[in-house]
């Protein structure tokens, strides 16, 4: 649908939220939710967590994967009008291993080179593993979450034949599996770092050999409990 109007554009902002601790958000971000005539939530219980954090009393509706294309046609005529709306996931940065491309997508589709598309950058799992992994190299790759069937073999050995950095995101029932596979295709050539429950109180870290690291989680099986992001080493 590409629509023309008279009058100017409103602004869709993409805001980051934090990713665990609430004290992980930008005053820009702040002023944005509180400023916008919407907010478009991935989930608007877990969002009005934050916004009440902040005394943000900005009217919310819902915007997920799998909203209707009349949903995506009405936030392109509110954009039409003039509305300013901000679009947030329930954790970090919208688009990324969450909802928001698409709408994205439309908005550029329907304003051309005139639609007003603004990040309101922060958290992100992704950047935040990566800044405390200890490794290093000037190219990594995020693969976001790795399939449990279809492909999930041909991308282990594509990072096990990488030179750079890769980086998954993984669910907790799923991370033994993960840790399983990372040992038959990576062995003992490449460092593994685990980031766990970031910003959380029960943030840690293991890195090692996936040997190694899938050895302490045998051990520490109560460990294995939370949100995660798997950092793989160059070769
Ligand atoms: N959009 C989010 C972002 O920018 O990081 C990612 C959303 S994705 C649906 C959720 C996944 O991100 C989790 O399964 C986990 O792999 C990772 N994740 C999110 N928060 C995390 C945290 N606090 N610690 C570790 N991993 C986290």
């Amino acid at each position: 649908m590409k629509t023309t109007s008279t009058n100017t554009i409103g602004t869709l902002y993409v805001v980051a939220t934090p990713i665990g601790n609430l004290g992980d958000i930008t005053y820009r971000a702040i002023e944005i939710l509180r400023m916008v005539d919407i907010i478009l939530c991935e989930d608007t219980r877990t969002t009005k967590k934050l916004l009440d954090a902040y005394t943000i009393t900005t009217k919310t509706t819902s915007y997920h994967a799998h909203s209707s294309s009349a949903k995506h046609d009405a936030i392109i005529e509110m954009l039409s009008l003039g509305k300013n709306i901000a679009l947030v996931s329930d954790a970090g940065t919208p688009a990324i291993s969450d909802p928001g491309a698409m709408i994205v997508r439309d908005v550029y589709d329907a304003f051309g080179n005139d639609a007003q598309v603004v990040s309101i950058p922060g958290p992100s799992a992704v950047t935040a593993a990566l800044s405390i992994s200890g490794l290093f190299g000037n190219e990594y790759t995020f693969v976001g979450f790795v399939p449990h069937k279809k492909g999930r073999e041909t991308l282990f050995k594509e990072i096990a034949e990488r030179d750079g950095i890769s980086v998954a995101y993984e669910s907790t029932h799923r991370m033994e599996k993960l840790l399983e596979s990372l040992e038959r295709f990576c062995g003992e050539k490449r460092t593994i770092v685990v980031a766990k429950e970031l910003t959380k109180m029960y943030e840690q870290v293991v890195r090692g050999t996936a040997m190694e690291v899938r050895d302490y989680f045998a051990k520490n099986k109560d460990r294995i409990r939370g949100e995660f992001v798997v950092v793989i080493g160059p070769k």
